[in-house]
Order: C-alpha cells, then sequence, then structure tokens
C-alpha cells in the first residue's frame, strides 16, 4: 500500500504488490484487527506505506503486543508534531558531493542504499521518510554512481549495504553490486543490513547463500526486536546463512511497549545467541516524525544493558547506542562501572554492586 498505489485499479483490500511477495495482509484483515476504521487507516498509509507479511503477522499473539506495534498502524503516527524527518542528517549533502545513495559518515566505512523496499514496514523505521515509497525507488543509475564513489576513495575498507532491505532485490541485481563492490580492491568486507531473516525468513534459501558466499567475506547484521520473532521460520534461515560462513549480527531498537525492559530483551539476546546471532547494538530509538510513541528514556538502556552484563554471558551483550541527532554517528552509553580514577588506581563496581580496586602501574 504505497501512495501511489492510491490512484491505481486494485481493489481497496488488495495491497499493491510489486515484488510479487505472496501473503500479504489485507487492508481489510488490518481494518478488523486494528479496530481503526478504513479511513484513518488510508490516511495512515498515505502518509507512512504498510506492509505487513502474513508470516509476520501470524506471531501476533494479541493486540497492543510487541509483534503488533512494530507492523501496525497505529494513529499517533500522524500525531507527531515534533519529530524530524531526517534528524540523522543522513540526506543532507554539499550538492554534488556525495551520490544520492552514499552517507559517508566515517572515516573507513560507509552506507549504500541499494533499495527503498522492505519485506514489512516497521512503524518505527528510521528512514520513514523515504521507504515504500515508490517515487523514491533507487535506480540503477544511483547504484552505479555510489560504486564509483567507492571506488574513487580508496579508504573506504567496509561497505554497508542497505535500505530498504538489500535482500528485497531480485538476487541477480544484488548480485550485480556485490560483484562490482567485490572488485574494488580497497574494499575488505560487505555487510548487509536485512530484516528478511526476521520478518520474512522464507525468502532466505540455498539459491541466494550460495550466491553470496561467492563475494566473502560478508557479514550481515539482522534486525530482532522481540523473543516472539524467534520461531522456527527463522532459526533455520539464520543457520543457512550461517552456514554459508557468513557472521551474523543483530541491531534491535529500544522500542517503548515492545521491549522496554530487562527480561524480553535477556531472552531475546539468549534466543539470538542459540541461532548463532551475535547481538551487535540495541539502539535509543531515533527523533523520527511519526514514532514519538515508541520511544523510551536514555535510563531504560542503561538499566538494559545493567541487567545483562554479568547476569549472562558476554555474547548476550550488545552495545547500547544513541545515533547522534545532527550526524553525528553513533555513541555509545555504558552504566557507570567507574567510580573513581586516578594516578593510584581505579575504583569500580562489578554487576552485582560490590567495589573493587586495580592499582596503576608506577
Ligand atoms: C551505523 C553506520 C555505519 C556503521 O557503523 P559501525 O559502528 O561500524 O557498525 C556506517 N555508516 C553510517 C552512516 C552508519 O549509520
Amino acid at each position: 500500500m504505497n501512495r501511489s498505489d492510491s490512484s491505481s485499479e486494485k481493489s481497496d483490500d488488495e495491497p499493491p504488490n510489486p515484488l510479487n511477495l505472496e501473503g500479504l495482509v489485507s487492508l481489510n484483515e488490518i481494518v478488523e484487527i486494528s479496530g481503526l476504521s478504513k479511513k484513518k487507516v488510508k490516511e495512515i498509509c498515505n502518509k507512512y506505506p504498510i506492509r505487513i507479511p502474513r508470516y509476520y503477522f501470524s506471531l501476533i499473539k494479541e493486540r497492543g503486543d510487541g509483534i503488533y506495534k512494530q507492523c501496525m498502524p497505529s494513529p499517533e503516527e500522524l500525531l507527531d508534531y515534533l519529530g524530524e524527518e531526517d534528524p540523522l542528517n543522513e540526506e543532507s549533502k554539499i550538492e554534488g558531493s556525495v551520490p544520492k545513495t552514499i552517507i559517508h559518515r566515517y572515516p573507513d566505512r560507509l552506507v549504500l542504499q541499494v533499495s527503498n523496499q522492505c519485506a514489512m514496514y516497521c512503524r518505527f523505521c528510521t528512514r520513514k521518510r523515504k521507504v515504500g515509497d515508490l517515487r523514491k525507488q533507487i535506480s540503477w543509475d544511483e547504484i552505479k554512481e555510489g560504486i564509483d564513489y567507492i571506488k574513487e576513495h580508496e579508504e573506504i575498507r567496509d561497505v554497508l549495504l542497505s535500505g530498504g532491505d538489500p535482500l528485497m532485490l531480485p538476487n541477480g541485481d544484488l548480485e550485480k553490486i556485490l560483484k562490482s563492490t567485490r572488485e574494488i580492491p580497497h574494499v575488505e568486507i560487505i555487510r548487509i543490513g536485512t530484516r528478511v531473516p526476521c520478518a520474512l525468513p522464507q525468502k532466505i534459501n540455498s539459491e541466494l547463500c550460495n550466491m553470496l558466499k561467492k563475494y566473502h567475506p560478508i557479514w550481515i547484521n539482522t534486525h530482532f526486536n522481540h523473543p516472539n520473532e524467534i520461531t522456527e521460520e527463522s532459526k533455520k534461515a539464520c543457520t543457512m546463512l550461517a552456514d554459508a560462513g557468513i557472521p551474523l549480527g543483530c541491531q534491535t531498537v529500544l522500542l517503548k511497549g515492545v521491549n522496554d525492559s530487562v527480561g524480553i530483551m535477556k531472552e531475546l539476546m539468549q534466543k539470538l545467541v542459540k541461532m548463532r546471532v551475535r547481538p551487535y547494538y540495541i539502539y535509543q530509538a531515533d527523533t523520527i516524525k511519526g514514532t514519538k510513541h515508541f520511544r523510551t528514556r536514555v535510563e531504560k538502556g542503561l538499566e538494559i544493558i545493567e541487567g545483562l552484563r554479568g547476569h549472562t554471558s558476554g555474547l548476550c551483550v550488545p552495545h547500547f547506542v544513541i545515533d547522534a541527532p545532527g550526524g553525528g554517528g553513533k555513541i555509545p552509553l555504558l552504566p557507570q562501572y567507574v567510580l573513581k580514577i586516578d594516578d593510584e588506581k581505579i575504583a569500580l563496581r562489578n554487576y552485582e554492586n560490590k567495589n573493587y580496586e586495580y592499582p596503576q602501574p608506577d
């Protein structure tokens, strides 16, 4: 359901299906389950596209649960007058200097946006301003300009393919991008950011894995936010990717009413590690327009890290970060473990709040 489809001849209860996704939830079902009027759902959808794979929808246990909130539209999306469309300044570029598809913020790595389509449009999306909008689709020429930019910048050793979702591209298109990126001598690693293993795990098949593994070293950061997203299907998808030799990480977003508790996060992190996915980041929710109702206080994230570190395997403890408004990049936050530090010693506390001292060298 995209704005540009609103004038098409499709019937109301048939969302547009440009990628031949099978099994999308229909507008009528969204209306029925949400209890919102059809008019309201359309109003939301005209501003922020809705797409829910039937598989993901089936994980909802009750209205308003952590799965429901991530995929189902809420009238609150239209009531956010304070948020900004692009608080991370991803779009602000000196005219002509950096291609539209590139976000170059760090010295040795950058983001190449290869699609604006996703398997599902998460209601809290950081790129809510443009995902799923058929008028903002990314062309081949724009991707090529991005790849040329990488070629010209020899300091770039790490390329993050993002979007939208790179794994929503036809395999052949993704392969062309991987191949031309891999041919650049200074590019050491290629990363793919994707929510497909979570939102549409059936899309991960041996054909895709066999293609990906030709372009190693490839790393994948996936995106799970709730333990109920970890199912036989998502486990199978992650296992296939891991068996293709791809190290898997997870970027989780801290979301009010979804995962803002130590108990839920601990269960999620443990389940991720069990399927060979290493938790990488927990993000403080960005100040994106239309997502205000998902934001927690920053203390909540610190409380979660405090509740993980020491209490469970270090493998289950990601970094908690704020992506700085204004485009300052990701800044890590830690609970205060350092009590005092001077020339002689450092005073520390551990996860049980017991105090320790470590002597400095002479
Ligand atoms: C997150 C991000 C990266 C990668 O950061 P890491 O901390 O290396 O994972 C690179 N570029 C941009 C613009 C990013 O937002």
